[in-house]
């Protein structure tokens, strides 16, 4: 077996030995200098979301771009304009025309932005003088494709010495006024877009843009504001296969455009885009064995938009738990923890996955519903959702309010910057946007806490021997590390323990809180805390080895008992040793059960 090729490639090159040399379709000769192509160049180049390539045939011969690029010069005057100024010159409605009918709809408008009419009529959208609009052209066409393009001089002057009949369409477009100036530069501008030089790896790119919302997955450049990204599509899927579309939709079933040049773009959008380049057109104008390629293409892989993929029910909502069975790793108290058991159930945590547009939203709306009866709060875990509909932003908003009226706090936690989201939602939510799902698990828990005891006081303090680990340690040897045992003060915002510090001292914590961190990227990331009550930094009796992680100062004050692990080398210390060893490995694997625990619910 060969290596490193793919089934695809292998597929793909299939489909070009069969179809090169057939002979079918005629070359365009209108334009004159297109006339030289041959007839049996073809190439295919298919480009994925993320930016990878399968490519066979002739896939680096240039060709002109032709009508192929009225989809993007759409896109230019969308952005431009916004919708309702450009609707208002174009129409978009399938024409059944050729694509350079000189027609008009009754409404004096050009049908559609896919026929040379409403083309024309794009590129007089786009603001400023000639050169201005050439270069934007031009700018906007090389952020598609990923590197700067460059026109066909000779295919510009033959289409330019030739195209009369376009001329024709131009002015009767200012005579309409859907063009409101002299329309030479503007005509000259679509000559020249229609000549810029792509090869198939080009034109698959461009369309894996498109594809890819607007970002290029190579350069990662965005070409267009996505919200008008479905707008292209839409006028690609009724009209960019001129009066061939509906039998493209019906049988293809993807968003395309055709050029005379003999390329072919089709797209599916947010997955991949497949790029045909192969000169003979049929009596349409669109490239014959391009559409053979794309429709077994299309079926061999069944892409299609109106494909009907049915939703897993509650495939959003990875697992349903509540405080009662999911607890932060923050060490508590025995009373802490009681109450935490006691009230747990107030508290709904559901982990999301997955792409959430409108039935995410939904799903999640429909599970916080049946589940909220005395409920006080619902955490939303949106770690794992790598990909939210910006609509459903505010959608989140309104079931905030909506949810607060039931007195109910909804609060996500999420660390994916991926998505762009916590940024959002931290300005709107202020508070109730945690960076893990643990920090929001402590967040609730403080508040039962808060609420329904008197523990958290910043007051409350712990005696030696109200701490685990010296449990079972009786007269001389309390006595012994009472003795040894220094007291410190720390104010919020101290740091106890530092990464890569020795690990030469176990801190009984008296009273007060403090933060466990770890640094990721130079940036510090909370993963746990301690309550007073508990001992940390212990494992520093085991091996003296460097510290793991951070411990900052939450509260107030924090005070600690701080033992020297050196000052219990002396033989005196054995006992003590034995016990503090012991206690500490009963807590070590009493935590660990835990933890097991709660991995396995959020497997
Ligand atoms: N430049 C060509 C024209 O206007 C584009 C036509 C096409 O590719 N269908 O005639």
């Amino acid at each position: 077996m060969k290596k490193n090729i793919s089934p695809i490639t292998i597929f793909l090159q299939g489909i070009v030995n069969q179809m090169k040399d057939r002979d079918e379709g005629k070359v365009a000769d209108y334009i004159p200098e297109l006339a030289l192509a041959d007839k049996s160049w073809l190439g295919i180049a298919l480009a994925t979301v993320d930016g990878k390539f399968y490519t066979v045939g002739d896939i680096d011969k240039e060709f002109t771009i032709q009508s192929i690029s009225k989809a993007f010069t759409y896109g230019l005057a969308l952005e431009e304009n916004g919708i309702d100024k450009v609707t208002k010159k174009i129409q978009v409605e399938p024409s059944g025309d050729q694509f350079n009918a000189i027609s008009l709809d009754q409404s004096g408008r050009p049908s559609n932005p896919m026929i040379n009419a409403g083309a024309i009529a794009s590129v007089s959208m786009i603001n400023g003088l000639a050169e201005e609009v050439r270069a934007k052209i031009f700018n906007t066409f090389s952020i598609y494709a990923g590197r700067k393009l460059k026109i066909d001089e000779k295919v510009y002057q033959s289409e330019s010495n030739t195209g009369h009949r376009n001329r024709a369409i131009g002015w009767m477009l200012r005579n309409f006024d859907i063009i409101e100036n002299d329309p030479v530069g503007i005509l000259e501008n679509y000559f020249k877009q229609c000549s810029l030089l792509i090869n198939c790896k080009d034109l698959a790119l461009m369309g894996a843009t498109l594809a890819n919302n607007g970002v290029n997955p190579v350069t990662q450049e965005r070409a267009i504001n996505s919200d008008y990204i479905k707008y292209i599509f839409s006028v690609m899927t009724t009209c960019g296969m001129y009066d061939f579309s509906g039998n493209w939709l019906y049988h293809i079933g993807l968003p395309a455009k055709s050029g005379v040049g003999g390329g072919i773009l089709a797209i599916l959008p947010g997955e991949l885009s497949v790029a045909i380049f192969s000169p003979p057109l049929d009596e349409r104008g669109n490239s014959s064995k391009g559409i053979k390629v794309l429709k077994r293409i299309s079926s061999y892989y069944n892409l299609n938009i109106n494909n009907v993929t049915p939703l897993q029910t509650n495939s959003f909502i990875r697992a349903s738990l509540d405080l009662e069975n999911l607890t932060s790793s923050k060490q508590r108290s025995e009373n802490e923890k009681e109450i935490i058991r006691k009230h747990g159930k107030k508290a709904l945590v559901l982990i999301i996955q997955g792409s959430l547009g409108f039935s995410g939203y939904e799903m999640i709306t429909r599970k916080v519903l049946e589940s909220s009866e005395n409920k006080s709060f619902v955490l939303l875990d949106i770690n794992r959702v790598m990909n939210i509909d910006k609509k459903i932003y505010s959608l989140f908003w309104e079931f905030f309010q909506f949810l607060k009226i039931h007195n109910i706090t909804l609060l996500f936690s999420s660390e994916s910057k991926s998505i762009g989201l916590s940024n959002y939602f931290k300005e709107q939510y202020e508070g109730k946007f945690f960076q893990t799902l643990d920090n929001g698990l402590e967040y609730m828990e403080n508040i039962f806490i808060d609420h329904f005891s008197s523990s958290r006081n910043i007051s409350s303090k712990f005696e030696l021997t109200d701490f685990q680990v010296i449990n079972g340690l009786k007269g001389d040897d309390l006595q012994n590390l009472q003795n040894i045992l220094q007291q410190t003060e720390y104010k919020k915002g101290d740091t106890i323990i530092n990464i890569g510090d020795i690990a030469d001292k176990i801190f009984f914590l008296a009273q007060g809180d403090v933060d466990v961190s770890i640094t990721i990227n130079g940036k510090n990331l909370k993963v746990s805390s301690i309550g007073a009550g508990n001992t940390f930094g212990e494992m520093g009796l085991t091996d003296q080895s460097l510290r793991t992680a951070n411990i900052t100062v939450s509260s107030e004050v924090a005070r600690c008992f701080e033992l020297k692990i050196k000052d219990l080398q002396s033989k005196k210390f054995l006992n003590l040793r034995l016990v503090l060893m012991n206690n500490i490995i009963s807590e070590l694997s009493k935590k660990l059960n835990i933890a097991n625990k709660q991995v396995q619910k959020l497997l």
